[in-house]
């Protein structure tokens, strides 16, 4: 058995409005899916689409 090392990773998710291409970055939240709309824009009437999840490992 090998040492397991204390890692931890943190889940984000970039989104991009699809109307005023804002993007904005939040921790993941069960749920979420690359390519799917996720919440309201909070700068237009427009829709976030989710483009990237990604993970930071920190230790
Ligand atoms: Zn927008």
């Amino acid at each position: 058995m090998s040492k397991s090392k204390n890692m931890i990773s943190t889940c984000y998710t970039s989104m991009e409005c699809n109307s005023c291409k804002l993007i904005k970055k939040r921790k993941f939240s069960t749920g979420d899916v690359v390519f799917s709309t996720s919440e309201d824009c909070s700068e237009c009437d427009g829709k976030m689409l989710i483009t990237k999840i990604f993970g930071v490992i920190m230790d």
